[in-house]
């Protein structure tokens, strides 16, 4: 016989409810009104942003990208298909007409804020990582008489969130160990 996943036997059994319950419902809501099932919608992995436990989510978005749905994923291990009421509320936080969808610079000491390019951002960033760790390497400190190597770049910090996955904060750590950053961090640690 064969063996079901977890995921493949919810999959199954909401397919079955759904053809079962479907039709009493387009009753309930006035005979023979048809439901707008015509949308394509998109089903994909990804983690809870809101705190370290990471849990597994499954959103689904319509074709304009709006997220329509979140549910737990039964496949992942840390969650298997559970969530709390804060992760459902992921389809708010990316749907909200007040999310910040562009770069927002404020200078050193200015008191307004303005609205800059991504390429902009990014330039920028490497520049001033750049000149930071140019100006505070630390190439050897002095122990007894001698000089001994430690090549680390003192001048600044990182620090993850709880949204990184694995493979985020791999990438994040290999490229800050290769600047030199000694100073590594992760939110849900403070
Ligand atoms: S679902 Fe709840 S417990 Fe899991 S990562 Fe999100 S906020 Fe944390």
């Amino acid at each position: 016989m064969p063996q079901l996943t977890r995921r493949q036997f919810l999959q199954v059994t909401a397919a079955v409810s759904g053809s079962l319950l479907l039709p009493s419902a387009a009753q309930a809501a006035g005979g023979d009104k048809k439901f707008p099932l015509h949308k394509k919608i998109g089903e994909g992995v990804t983690i809870c942003p809101y705190c370290s436990c990471g849990c597994g989510l499954v959103v689904a978005t319509d074709e304009t990208g709006h997220i329509v749905n979140v549910e737990g994923d039964p496949e992942n291990p840390i969650n298997r298909g559970a969530l709390d009421p804060k992760s459902i509320a992921v389809r708010q936080l990316s749907n909200s007409p007040l999310r910040l969808r562009n770069v927002m610079y404020r200078a050193p000491g200015a008191t307004k804020w303005e609205e800059k390019s991504w390429d902009w951002a990014v330039s920028e960033i490497a520049k001033r990582v750049k000149k930071t760790r140019d100006e505070s390497f630390v190439r050897t400190v002095k122990v007894g008489d001698k000089d001994v190597p430690v090549n680390r770049a003192e001048g600044f910090a990182f620090i993850g969130g709880a949204a990184n996955n694995t493979e985020d904060c791999y990438l994040a750590t290999k490229l800050m160990r290769s600047l030199g950053v000694v100073y590594l961090e992760h939110q849900a640690r403070l």
